[in-house]
């Protein structure tokens, strides 16, 4: 993913700050347990003079000193097992302990940036931070089937409201289960308030939580940026590494389609955006409230046959929720 150097150095930082801050927890740990047993630090310190002084030996030609050394750390080993165990400690307690434990940290995995940076530089290019804190509560955990009624029926289905949330949830594990094998992409429609942005959220932060790279906009929002990208001179290295994140990123959110003003620079360049996403078969969720007619009206025939033959059309339906919600409140 292309990063400007500043936004680069912004992140870099961060990483430095972690790792400092957990050298800091963890040595605060072990001062903690020193406190109560100096017998520990004893034992630290004999590790470290003895691993100096075979080291030595080693380079000095004994090559008896690695066995001996060996032999040695094997018993400190034991004495501190015994010690923390009478003080109730476990030897997880003074390992660091790392927001990913994949990179340790560092941000990266050998030569490759870790799942983890990749997402931060997302969240840093479109100041998504928030989308955390959303996720935090919108998420499959929090589902609540309730909302959805298990005697209204859509008759075009002849399933009840109940039952079309259940296929569409089964239908999102399904996607995230077969997220990194199978090639796929989901389009949510139906009235105002039926679920269709709790969804896409419950589906972001499993494959957020997997270590996917997930870009979440509303339609007004990525049609700001393509147009400020389009239109604007001399557009700065921020500006075009955002612009190319929208076809890179493993999973693509575009919530509330309709709610802006179609005209025909969003026509042409969400057809651009979608088609170019489906070349690189990377996936996106889509949400409307539109009528699935109208989708073709509004975003031409083109845009509608990609979106009908490459995505899985799921229509929700039944009484707004945020009005339910409204009125159970005591
Ligand atoms: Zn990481």
């Amino acid at each position: 993913m292309p990063l400007s150097n500043s936004q680069y150095d912004t992140i870099i930082r961060e990483y430095n700050a972690r790792q400092i801050q957990n050298q800091h927890a963890k040595d605060d740990r072990i001062k903690e347990a020193y406190g109560k047993d100096q017998r520990l630090k004893m034992i630290d310190d004999a590790i470290s003079s003895c691993s100096l002084g075979q080291a030595r030996k080693l380079l000095g030609g004994d090559v008896t000193a690695l066995a001996s050394l060996r032999l040695m750390l094997s018993d400190y080993r034991k004495q501190r097992l015994a010690i923390l165990d009478e003080l109730g400690y476990s030897e997880q307690y003074f390992e660091p302990s790392y927001a990913c434990s994949d990179c340790k940290d560092t941000g990266y995995i050998g030569n490759d940036r870790c799942h983890c940076f990749r997402q931060r530089a997302i969240d840093l290019v479109y100041t998504q931070s928030n989308i955390r804190s959303i996720l935090n509560n919108e998420n499959f955990d929090a589902f609540s089937y309730d909302y959805y009624s298990s005697t209204e029926v859509n008759p075009s289905t002849g399933l009840t409201s109940l039952e079309t949330i259940q296929n569409a949830v089964k239908a999102c594990r399904s996607f995230i289960l077969e997220f990194d094998s199978s090639f796929s992409n989901l389009f949510f429609y139906g009235d105002t308030g039926v679920g269709k942005t709790f969804l896409s959220n419950c589906v972001a932060k499993e494959l957020l939580d997997t270590g996917h790279s997930v870009i979440y906009f509303t339609a007004f929002q990525l049609f700001d940026i393509l147009k400020r990208n389009t239109f604007q001179k001399n557009a700065d290295a921020d500006m075009l590494a955002a612009h190319q994140n929208i076809f890179d990123c493993d999973l693509l959110i575009l919530d509330d389609l309709g709610t802006e003003l179609p005209n025909s620079f969003t026509v042409s360049q969400l057809f651009l955006c979608l088609n170019e996403r489906i070349l690189r078969r990377k996936s996106t969720i889509i949400s409307t409230n539109l009528p699935i007619h109208q989708l073709a009206e509004l975003y031409s025939e083109r845009t509608f046959s990609r979106i009908s033959s490459h995505y899985m059309m799921l229509k929700l339906f039944g009484d707004d929720i945020r009005i339910q919600k409204k009125l159970r409140q005591p």
